[in-house]
């Protein structure tokens, strides 16, 4: 059997790019797949390339809205009859410098990806202790949660938040038998919405070169001297979730091709 075969999986924010990927992953492992996302269609259409919907199904989700989340985790357990796997992938990107961030720039990068994921997780971590089975939650936090970049202090604060949820958590939950695990990639342009949405235009401004060289740019300034893909950041949630890595939990696992090691 598949190392996933029959595990329940729900990834926020799965429309698009690093999250598309990990449902994609998941699923070709075997789980049945939930993507939650702002956009019902967009959603719906990712979970059908994924296959019918007795393996994936598409919701509507703001991760900022406690009833949505509970909503959404409510057809997940309808859907599937449990959940099994929560990833916390969800997030945008305002990066600025200090003085041109607004009060709303840092509310809603917080209300996103701070309170979101802790929005989710709660949510999820209920039906995870009912169900007593253990399970694993993922948050897919970024290099920038533990070094400064330069002009993102919001995004980069936020990304710090969601690292020390993955710490208390994994103390709260693993008496339930439920790991806690999160992933700091690092220069994901290629597939990345949010690169799209003008963080790309920001990042080569900031950086001083031109933004289709962005993706060289990061890969130039790694180690492995390789650029990223949201492929490798499904690679690292197949594997933290997976039986091999069945007494980890609390660990954050680079995958930014050597950047934060050099
Ligand atoms: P993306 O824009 O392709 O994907 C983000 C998804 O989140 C989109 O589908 C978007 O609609 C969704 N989303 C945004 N706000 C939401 C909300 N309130 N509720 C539900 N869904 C919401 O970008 P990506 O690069 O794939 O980013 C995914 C995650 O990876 C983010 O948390 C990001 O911070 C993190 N990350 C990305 C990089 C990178 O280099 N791309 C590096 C480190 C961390």
């Amino acid at each position: 059997p598949k190392t996933h075969q029959g595990r329940i999986a729900f990834v926020t924010g799965a429309a698009s790019g690093i999250g598309k990927a990990i449902a994609t992953r998941l699923a070709a492992e075997g789980a049945c797949v939930v993507v939650a996302d702002l956009d019902l269609e967009k959603a719906q259409a990712a979970a059908a390339e994924l296959g019918g919907t007795d393996v994936a199904i598409g919701v509507a989700a703001n991760v900022a809205d406690a009833d949505g989340v509970q909503a959404a985790i409510d057809a997940t357990l309808l859907a599937f009859g449990g959940i099994d796997l929560v990833v916390n992938n969800a997030g945008l990107s305002l990066s600025k410098p200090l003085l041109e961030t607004t009060e709303k720039d840092w509310d809603l990068q917080h209300d996103v990806m701070a309170k979101g994921s802790f929005l989710v997780s709660k949510a999820a971590a209920k039906a995870l202790i009912e169900q007593r089975m253990g399970g694993d939650v993922i948050y897919i936090s970024s290099k920038n949660s533990v070094f400064a970049g330069p002009n993102n202090i919001a995004y980069s604060a936020t990304k710090a938040d969601q690292a020390h949820q993955v710490r208390l958590l994994a103390v709260e939950l693993g008496e339930h038998g439920v790991r806690v695990n999160g992933i700091n990639p690092d220069g994901v342009v290629r597939g990345s919405g949010i690169f799209a949405a003008g963080w790309g235009a920001n990042r080569a401004a900031t950086y001083g070169v031109k933004e289709e060289d962005l993706g060289q740019f990061y890969a130039n300034r790694t180690i492995l001297k390789r650029e990223v893909v949201p492929e490798n950041v499904a690679d690292a949630v197949y594997v933290l979730t997976g039986p091999e890595l069945s007494r980890t939990t609390g660990l954050h696992i680079p995958v930014d091709s050597g950047v934060a090691a050099a």
